[in-house]
C-alpha cells in the first residue's frame, strides 16, 4: 500500500517530523501561497494582532500540517495541534480554547470531520473570541459568556467543498495547496537526502520526482525505500540503475500510478465500458474506501489527464485509453 496516507507507519511519522522544514523560506515551491501568507504573517505582526483564521486545502502529503507549523514559527507563537475527529464533545473544544494564550495558533487537522455540535462551539470563538456556554440543568440552566484570548485558527482539509458554510465563511485566508512541479520535488527529494545525510545523483531525484504524483510526502517516502535498496546493495550513493530498479520493484510506474490507479483505471475501461461510473460503484469494485478514491486517487488521475467527472460519474478518457492499452472508440460509447 503505497498512496494510502491514512496508513502512515511509525517510522513515517517520525521521518516527517525531522523533515519538515520550520520557515517559510525553506519551504519549497507553492509560490504563489507563500509570498500571500508572508504578507498576512508580516502585516499582522506590523500590527501586533493575531493573524487571521487561515483555511489550508489541498490532497494529502502537499505540506498543510508543515504549513501551520511554520505559520506558528514565523509568528514566534505556541502551536496547539489536533484533529477533528479527536474533538468528541463541545467540552473538549471548550478546554482546548480556553488554554490558549494571546496570539497562540490552534491547528486543527480534517477539520470538515468536526461534528455540528463541536463546530457550533468555534463560530463564536472565531468571530468574536469568546465561549458560550450553557451551566445548570432545567430551570436554573443559564448561558455564560466566556472571554478568549485573540487566537489563530488554522484549519486544514483535502476538499474546501467538505466544509460547511458558516465554517468555511469564518476563515479569512484560504489557501490552496497545488501539486508540485518535478523541479520542487527535486529540490525536495535533494534536501530530504541531505537530511538523511545520503548522496543521491540527479538523474535518481528527477526520477523519483516523476514518480511521485507531484506529492512531497511520496517523494520522500519513495526514496526512502530507494535508500534501502541502495544500502542493502552496498551501495554509498544513490545512483540511477538502482533507483529505476527500486522503483519498479515497489510497482510504482513512470507516471507515478500505483497498482490501486491501474485497478481503478483498468476497472472503469473493461467493466464499466469506460464510463460514466459512480464513485462507489467503483470503490467497491477495486474494494477502496470512497474517501480515499476521492481525495488521493482521483484527483491526480484527473490531473494525469485520465479521468474526467461528468454528472453521471467518472469517465475515462482517450487518453487513458491509450495509457493502458485499450482501442477507444468512440461507437462504443452509448
Ligand atoms: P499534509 O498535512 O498536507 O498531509 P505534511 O505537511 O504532513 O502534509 O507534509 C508531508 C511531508 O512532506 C512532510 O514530511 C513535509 O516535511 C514534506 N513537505 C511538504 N511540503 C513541503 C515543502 N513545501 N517543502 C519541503 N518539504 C515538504
Amino acid at each position: 500500500r503505497m498512496m494510502d496516507d491514512t496508513l502512515m507507519d511509525i517510522e513515517e511519522a517520525k521521518a516527517e517530523l525531522s523533515l519538515r522544514p520550520t520557515l517559510l523560506h525553506q519551504y519549497i515551491g507553492q509560490k504563489k501561497l507563500k509570498n500571500n501568507l508572508d504578507i498576512f504573517i508580516q502585516a499582522a505582526k506590523l500590527r501586533n494582532e493575531a493573524l487571521d483564521h487561515v483555511l489550508l486545502y489541498g490532497p494529502p502529503g502537499l505540506g498543510k500540517t508543515t504549513l501551520a507549523n511554520i505559520i506558528a514559527n514565523e509568528l514566534d507563537v505556541n502551536i496547539r495541534t489536533t484533529s477533528g475527529p479527536s474533538i468528541e464533545r463541545p467540552g473538549d473544544l471548550a478546554a482546548i480554547l480556553s488554554s490558549l494564550n494571546a496570539g497562540d495558533v490552534l491547528f486543527i487537522d480534517e477539520i470538515h470531520r468536526l461534528s455540528r455540535v463541536v463546530e457550533e462551539i468555534l463560530y463564536p470563538a472565531m468571530e468574536d473570541f469568546c465561549l458560550d456556554i450553557v451551566v445548570g440543568k432545567g430551570d436554573e440552566a443559564r448561558s455564560i459568556r466566556i472571554d478568549l484570548p485573540p487566537f489563530t485558527l488554522v484549519g486544514a482539509t483535502t476538499r474546501a467543498g467538505n466544509l460547511s458554510a458558516p465554517l468555511r465563511d469564518r476563515f479569512g485566508v484560504h489557501l490552496r495547496l497545488d501539486y508540485y512541479d518535478d523541479h520542487d520535488l527535486m529540490e525536495i527529494i535533494t534536501r530530504t537526502a541531505a537530511v538523511f545525510d545520503v548522496e543521491i545523483d540527479a538523474e535518481s531525484a528527477a526520477e523519483i520526482a516523476g514518480r511521485s504524483r507531484g506529492t512531497p510526502r511520496i517523494a520522500n517516502r519513495l526514496l526512502r525505500r530507494v535508500r534501502d535498496f541502495a544500502q542493502v546493495n552496498g551501495e554509498a550513493r544513490i545512483e540511477a540503475g538502482t533507483t529505476t530498479e527500486s522503483l519498479d520493484m515497489l510497482q510504482v510506474d513512470k507516471h507515478g500510478l500505483d497498482h490501486i490507479d491501474h485497478k481503478i483505471m483498468i476497472n472503469i475501461i473493461e467493466r464499466y465500458n469506460g464510463g460514466p461510473v459512480g464513485l462507489d460503484t467503483i470503490a467497491v469494485s477495486v474494494g477502496e474506501e470512497r474517501v480515499t478514491i476521492e481525495d488521493v486517487y482521483e484527483p491526480f488521475l484527473i490531473q494525469k489527464g485520465f479521468l474526467e467527472r461528468t454528472t453521471r460519474g467518472r469517465q475515462a478518457t482517450p487518453l487513458a485509453y491509450a495509457h493502458f492499452n485499450y482501442p477507444y472508440s468512440n461507437e462504443k460509447r452509448k
